[in-house]
């Protein structure tokens, strides 16, 4: 289906949501300013909802509007929202972890055929095996034929960081971090990282060194990393936004290897699943803490 149906679609469809009164809010994509760049739109009438598109560079994932921080979701009537394939899991996972209600969301669900990034196909794209929504309230844009994802090993960049020496492998992690500016872009964009106060930002005591400074910086990304085992989604969101291009997939997908080698588990798949570092059971071997 051409771009300009499935745009066609989107806004039809918020028009009768907005109108009918069924949902509050619909989260959505329009144009950006710049040109092949879109932006968030939030329509709150019916008569807002031309704006709203969907295409190639709507890479954004909407589902960071529907933590508490951004405090859209009033009691009563749901909040409809964009999501493609890959940002339902992070509505899976924010509902095992009791941040969000099913009600609470009418999920527009868009079947995907991959976004782009400046230098072309977004590197989740290419190793993408759900191209359809897993769940939805409205589907836009039909069925599409999943195909086998070009990149079939999702953790091959990670073997190659896991096949260098300890030194080369801190050398390489140094280096990447060095160019962090602490901007927390990835913090803002990350649909889990939704803590009402993040540990970088105490003050009393400081936790952290704030300052764009080596030993703060990989304090601030080990920390990061560490509190996403086992929930990060893959969205890619993280390493989309950070304009310093620091590879943080491969951190959080290093974690996300452990956490699948370690309990089978893959973040964000079952909404009744409790990811594994939430829960405790007898018969755990405990290898983690030895
Ligand atoms: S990872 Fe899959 S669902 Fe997500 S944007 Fe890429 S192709 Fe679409
Ligand atoms: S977006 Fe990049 S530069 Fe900014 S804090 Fe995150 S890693 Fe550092
Ligand atoms: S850590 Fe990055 S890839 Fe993982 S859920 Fe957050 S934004 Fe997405």
């Amino acid at each position: 289906m051409s771009n300009d149906k499935i745009s066609a679609e989107v806004k039809k469809l918020a028009g009768e949501l907005l109108e009918s009164g069924k949902v509050s809010a619909v989260v959505g994509y329009a144009e950006g300013t710049l040109k092949g760049r879109v932006q968030t739109f939030i329509a709150r009438k019916a008569s807002e909802t031309e704006k709203f598109i969907f295409n190639q560079n709507c890479a954004n994932n909407l589902a960071v509007y529907l933590t508490k921080s951004y405090n859209i979701i009033s009691a009563g009537k749901p909040v409809a929202v964009f999501l493609k394939p890959c940002d339902i899991k992070s509505v899976t996972a924010l509902i095992q972890e009791h941040q969000l209600k099913r009600e609470d969301i009418f999920i527009i669900g868009l079947s995907c055929q991959g976004v782009l990034n400046d230098s072309g196909p977004a590197g989740k794209c290419r190793a993408c095996s759900m191209h359809n929504p897993q769940y939805y309230d409205a589907l836009i844009g039909g069925v599409v034929e999943e195909k086998e994802p070009e990149v079939t090993d999702p953790f091959a960049r990670v073997k190659e960081i896991e096949s260098m020496t300890t030194s080369e492998c801190w050398e390489f992690w140094m280096k990447e971090f060095d160019k962090c500016v602490r901007c927390y872009a990835c913090r803002q964009a990350c649909p889990l990282c939704y803590c009402e106060q993040c540990i970088v930002d105490k003050t009393r005591p400081r936790w952290i060194e704030s300052s764009a400074h080596p030993i703060g910086n990989l304090g601030w990304h080990l920390i990061r990393a560490f509190h996403l085992a086992g929930r990060c989604i893959g969205c890619g969101e993280c390493e989309r936004v950070c304009h310093q291009n620091i590879p943080l997939s491969l951190l959080n997908m290093k974690m996300s290897k452990e956490i699948f080698d370690l309990y089978g588990y893959t973040a964000g798949m079952d909404e009744g699943a409790k990811p594994p570092l939430t829960e405790f059971k007898m018969e755990d071997n405990e290898e983690f803490i030895r």
